[in-house]
């Protein structure tokens, strides 16, 4: 049996994880789980799945109310760190959203626990520490997102110096084929509205911008220890190739199943075994035709800016992030438009100043000043 945990739980790579789990009880057991707001629903998976430790991390700890029933309760990051630590546990799944699951994800290492990742950002704001801490540590670590496990099934047990390059495969979200004319008309209802991915709010807008693609070149990146010019994207509208690995000598592996996150998620909590399992069927006669386009520059100019900027480094990653992070709220509270997502990321680059090698510290505290600053201070850098 396998100890789990679990977190952000509550959110779409939470539901996928706990789908797995409910479908094999023999092999998996959560023995700790946290959710950011939605008590209900944890308390829910808390019941149905015997979870003894749950973490709510938008709250602060309280004395009187660690206990609820016959749950043990915690408040807040500090918390869900000591428990990552303490705890008796195999793995712990990272599917916190964005800059806030970077501590889970170094602390999960240093306490020599295997890390199954799905919070992109962990290696987008510090991939140099979070490298640096992997070289001391027994932990594992284990791509969740689906192009990522993809590469990593492809790779199984060659070595990175047998990479020639890896081709990331993007669906181009709700907006491949919208003319370019009607961008600046785009609602949050379109945007949301992914075609071929179920997923979090955050992610399904990182989607349609592109920008989740170029979060991913990054984090192929630092994953697979390859530069830059061996990570290439290409469309692929029916997510059906996760993505493509090509060796040294030519030869080009891919990774196919139904769009599910299911099965990364499996494969990073089993491997290096696929066992076998009964979650998603791919029949291959009904499947569309793989059809395949290059990315537009002036459809998606999101993915090459964010892209550059992992290219640059530093805290370069870190800013572009806080920025898209606090442009994403402004756009679902309707407070600016679609394409002003670029113009804000693209006029922060421009005003702040990089730093090179940046300790946690500056990279923890950068996040924080400047998604405050432009989420209050947009208008002034819209100009
Ligand atoms: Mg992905």
């Amino acid at each position: 049996m396998k100890k789990i945990a679990v977190l952000g739980i509550t959110g779409s790579i939470g539901a996928s994880t706990v789908e797995v789990v409910r479908a094999h009880p023999d092999k998996f057991q959560i023995v700790l789980a946290s959710a950011h707001t939605n008590q209900k629903k944890l308390f829910k998976l808390a019941q149905e799945f015997h979870i003894d430790h749950l973490v709510i991390t938008s709250l602060e700890a309280n004395p009187d109310s660690h206990l609820l029933d016959d749950l043990r309760l915690y408040f807040g990051e500090k918390e869900l760190l000591q428990l990552i630590t303490e705890l008796d546990i195999d793995i712990v799944l990272n599917a916190i959203t964005g800059a806030a699951g970077l501590l889970s994800s170094l602390t999960t290492i240093r306490a020599q626990k295997d890390l199954a990742l799905a919070n992109k950002e962990s290696l987008v704001l510090a991939g140099h520490l979070i490298k640096k801490e992997m070289q001391k540590s027994r932990s594992r670590l284990l791509p969740v997102d689906s192009e990522h496990s993809a590469i990593f099934q492809c790779l199984a047990s060659h070595r990175n110096s047998e990479i020639k390059k890896v081709i990331l495969t993007a669906s181009g979200g709700p907006f491949r084929t919208l003319p370019l004319a009607e961008f600046s008309k785009i609602t949050v209802a379109q945007t949301l509205a992914h075609p071929t991915w179920s997923m979090g709010k955050k992610v399904t807008i990182d989607s349609a911008t592109m920008m989740n693609k170029a979060l991913e070149v990054i984090e192929a990146h630092w994953l697979f220890d390859l530069p830059y010019e061996r990570i290439e994207a290409v469309l692929h509208q029916h997510s059906i190739i996760h993505s493509f690995l090509q060796f040294a000598d030519g030869s080009i592996l891919a990774q196919l199943s139904k769009p599910t996150m299911k099965l990364p998620i499996l494969y990073a909590l089993t491997h290096p075994q696929h066992i076998e399992a009964d979650i998603v069927h791919t029949d291959i006669l009904s499947l569309p035709p793989l059809e395949f386009a290059p990315l537009e520059k002036d459809r998606f100019p999101l993915f090459f800016l964010a892209r550059k900027c992992g290219e640059t480094g530093g805290l370069l990653p870190t800013i572009m992030n806080a920025v898209n992070e606090a442009a994403i709220s402004l756009f679902l509270a309707e407070k600016i438009h679609y394409t002003d997502i670029y113009r804000l990321i693209a006029a922060a680059l421009e005003k702040e100043n990089n730093i090179e090698n940046p300790d946690l510290e500056t990279i923890i505290t950068t996040n924080t000043e400047i998604h405050q600053k432009y989420l209050q201070d947009y208008k002034e850098y819209l100009n």
